[in-house]
């Protein structure tokens, strides 16, 4: 059964199975020996435990090298890993629970009683940040000897609930098929081999951190340096002993502000990946000067995998997620759903053997983000150049329509990047009572003296009157979710009374006098 990914994973295992395969600096190192038994062990728990084939297994844990042994042990089994992102809340772990019906829930030790009180008869066991907790004690007590259960490539390997930036969570239902395509691709195009080091320093309940990365050590037999938090000194730290590094972009963000990040310290470092939001032009520029390398922008979501990338060998292009992954295909869609030509913007639609089958138990849902010939709608406004790289621009719901007139969000914060003292913006939209939505700009300053005036000013002759941003506000930091993601929601409630007047904070607008002090 070579599609089912443990195959996959384990034909490119190393022979000599007492290679690492997880390190925690100044910590324990796994071997590949250590993972085929230790997933073994984990495994037996898990069936005992109810989580036959097809059954559910949720966890929400911190990164340890036992969460990745227990993503393992359920691929082995036959279950679907479901990994929660362990900021939830406790009404929405509710709604995850009683959406999945887990047969078995691992949690952090803090966490059993709530967890035990959800009711649904999963059977719960814990798992603590040093490998305590109940899942590892039971496992001790096994043997370290597992028939992985045969899969089919359609079989459910995981359940992603997508991170709902925008609306709420879905479950993205992803196969074998799907995981194990994408990460050979992957270790493919990027050159992975036996002898890479991966710096792993993202969360691991989140598709790049758990797929993308994960799966690209497993699937080459390399190993993995395991931070279990990203700091940005120790990462650099770490790096002298690293060849990939994969990061978001926040990540690179703080990178940059580290001090002892030079071309010496990454002088063993091959590969700079980053994704999940949008690479700012402005942090590829300057990190490829301050270290010589060029950040290998890609781009893909939870329900499809990776879906583009900028070449290994060949032009890495700022603002750029690259051409689509040789099994993937993308084409972008004008409203009508006529596929458009070069440089036209639309919503990229993909298909490949990577694309998920659709959301748990919502049939409806996903029937209407599939087209008829088996594309998935990714959401995503992009263009295609002729020569065949992608370029995100924003999301369809991101879209402001002022006035009768399209404007991408993403058009009008890369003017405003562009200005002198500015850090970084989000543009949303506002209800406006004229133009129904209003261009907006929240911006993060680079120095102190920046005002509205100065970035109206500035953008003249820059955009046309229509994307114009109506208002200016300022703030410290952008929000964002743990994978760098701009929360324009938080944004657009924030402000949501601005030209209306019925935010008590904001004034009534149009034709608003510049605000010059910060939000
Ligand atoms: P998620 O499902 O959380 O991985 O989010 C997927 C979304 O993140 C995509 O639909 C894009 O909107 C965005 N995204 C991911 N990578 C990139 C990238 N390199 N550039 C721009 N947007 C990205």
């Amino acid at each position: 059964m070579t599609n089912t990914l443990y195959d996959l994973f384990q034909s490119n295992f190393p022979t000599d199975r007492s290679r690492p395969f997880l390190e925690v600096p100044g910590g324990r190192t796994w071997s590949y020996a250590d993972l085929e038994d230790e997933t073994a062990r984990l495994a037996r728990v898990l069936v005992g435990a109810g989580a036959a084939k097809g059954e559910r297994v949720a966890a929400q844990v911190e990164k340890s090298p036992e969460a990745i042994l227990l993503y393992l042990a359920c691929v082995r089994a036959g279950a679907a890993y479901l990994p929660l992102n362990t900021a939830y809340e406790a009404a929405e772990i509710e709604y995850f629970i009683g959406d999945a019906r887990p047969a078995v829930i691992v949690c952090r030790p803090a966490d059993l009683d709530r967890m035990s009180g959800l009711g649904g008869g999963a059977k719960v066991l814990t798992l603590g940040t040093g490998g305590d907790g109940t899942l590892m004690q039971l496992a001790a007590g096994e043997t370290p000897a597992f028939e992985t259960v045969a899969a089919a490539p359609g079989d459910l390997a995981a359940i992603l609930y997508t991170s709902g930036t925008t609306g709420r969570s879905k479950g993205a239902m992803m196969s074998h098929r799907n995981l194990a395509s994408n990460a050979s691709t992957l270790r493919r195009i990027w050159g992975f081999t036996g002898e890479d080091v991966l710096l792993h320093a993202l969360p691991i309940y989140h598709t790049h951190g758990l797929f993308v990365a994960t799966n690209c050590v497993l699937a080459s037999g390399s190993r993995m340096l395991f931070m279990p938090r990203f700091d940005a000194r120790g990462a650099v730290r770490l790096m002298e002993r690293a060849t990939v590094f994969m990061g978001v972009p926040t990540l690179y963000g703080r990178l940059l502000a580290e001090p002892s990040l030079n071309a010496g310290a990454l002088r063993h470092m091959r590969l700079f990946i980053s994704g999940s939001a949008p690479l700012l032009e402005e942090t590829f520029r300057l990190f490829g000067e301050r270290t010589g390398h060029t950040i290998l922008e890609r781009y893909g979501m939870t329900e499809t995998g990776m879906l583009t990338s900028n070449p290994l060998d060949g032009e890495r292009r700022a603002g750029a997620v690259g051409p689509p992954l040789p099994d993937v295909e993308a084409r972008i869609a004008g409203e009508d759903g006529n596929t458009l030509g070069a440089d036209e913007t639309g919503v990229l639609e993909v298909r490949g053997p990577n694309v998920f089958a659709g959301y748990w138990r919502q049939p409806g849902k996903t029937a209407a983000e599939f087209r008829e010939d088996g594309f998935f709608v990714t959401g995503d406004l992009a263009r295609i150049s002729a020569d065949g790289y992608v370029s995100i621009v924003g999301r369809t719901k991101d879209l402001i329509i002022s006035g009768g007139l399209n404007v991408y969000p993403k058009e009008v914060e890369a003017a405003i990047d562009g200005l002198d003292g500015v850090g970084e913006s989000a543009v949303i939209g506002l209800p406006h009572p004229d133009f129904g939505e209003a261009v907006t700009a929240v911006v993060a300053r680079a120095g102190a003296a920046l005002s509205e005036e100065a970035v109206i000013e500035g953008l003249a002759g820059k955009l046309a009157k229509f994307k114009m941003p109506k208002a200016v506000r300022f703030v410290d930091e952008l929000p964002r979710n743990a994978m760098g993601k701009v929360q324009k929601n938080e944004l657009r409630a924030r402000y949501d009374g601005l030209y209306t007047g019925d935010a008590h904070r904001n004034r009534p607008l149009p034709n608003p006098p510049p605000s010059r002090g910060r939000e």
